[in-house]
């Protein structure tokens, strides 16, 4: 078979599976199935579970909320009218807004190539923005500024210039509020209500699980609560052995089977 006919054939195969893994995704989303495994969102278990990148595990994210919004974007998407990243830049910039402007925006995305559609959110107000890239023996931040962010920051070298480079007042400012919280004496709770645990017994659990979910398979640093292993209601205590920490998604999934009839 002539080379371009076959590649034409396979790209329509591409396209169906896409559409198809976009359908099962949804069904995923709808049903928060990945918590149950071990994943703390759609994200996590698209990155952990499906072995995404975190970029396309994004696209894939964005599509399905925003399907979810507006449902008609999904045949756009499988007809090549819209496409991913022209679906994954407008969630990015338009979650929070009202749904009319996230319809009346998508709509004019409709056919436009990747550069045009980066090229029409140019302009946003810009928030601190930073990407990090994590290596086996180092991370790397780099760190987006507006230009008045910049200026702030231009000032404060200058007044600290003497005593610290960029990298110097990060750390600095890092273990400045490290330290601001283990130096608070707190004070032991002599509270009898079990759903009231103390900080300092709040931060010991929280280092001894790492800092991060409990959840088997779980990895999230993010959102993190402190849960009562045996839920308050049927009779569990603030002792540290029945506290353990949860992901909000996790804490919440978990708050969810305990309060279904059995
Ligand atoms: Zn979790």
């Amino acid at each position: 078979m002539n080379l371009h006919l076959e590649l034409l054939e396979l790209r329509k195969t591409e396209k169906r599976i896409t559409s198809k893994i976009l359908d099962k995704l949804q069904e995923m989303e709808n049903c928060k199935g990945y918590l149950k495994s071990g994943y703390s969102s759609l994200f996590d278990y698209l990155v952990r579970g499906l072995g995404y990148s975190e970029a396309t595990a994004y696209q894939r994210q964005a599509c399905v909320r925003l399907a979810r919004e507006i449902p008609e974007i999904k045949q756009k998407i499988d007809n090549g009218i819209l496409s991913l990243t022209a679906v994954s830049t407008a969630y990015k910039h338009l979650r929070r807004k009202p749904l009319d402007e996230k319809r009346s925006t998508l709509k004019k995305l409709e056919n436009k190539s990747t550069r045009d559609v980066k090229r029409m959110f140019l302009e946003p107000m810009k928030p601190l923005k930073v990407k990090k890239s994590e290596y086996s023996d180092k991370v790397c931040l780099r760190l987006e500024l507006t230009h008045e962010q910049n200026n702030r920051l231009e000032r404060l070298k200058a007044l600290k210039s003497h005593k610290w480079d960029l990298e110097g007042l990060l750390v600095e400012w890092i273990d400045k509020e490290l330290k601001s919280y283990e130096n608070i004496k707190f004070k032991r709770s002599s509270s009898k209500n079990p759903r009231q645990i103390s900080n300092r017994l709040r931060n010991y659990v929280l280092k001894k699980a790492g800092y991060k979910c409990q959840f088997p398979g779980c990895e999230s640093k993010h959102f993190l609560q402190v849960d009562h292993i045996f839920p308050v209601k049927i009779g569990g205590d603030q002792r540290q052995s029945n506290l353990q920490v949860l992901c909000a998604q996790h804490n919440q999934w978990k708050g969810s089977k305990f309060s279904m009839p059995n």
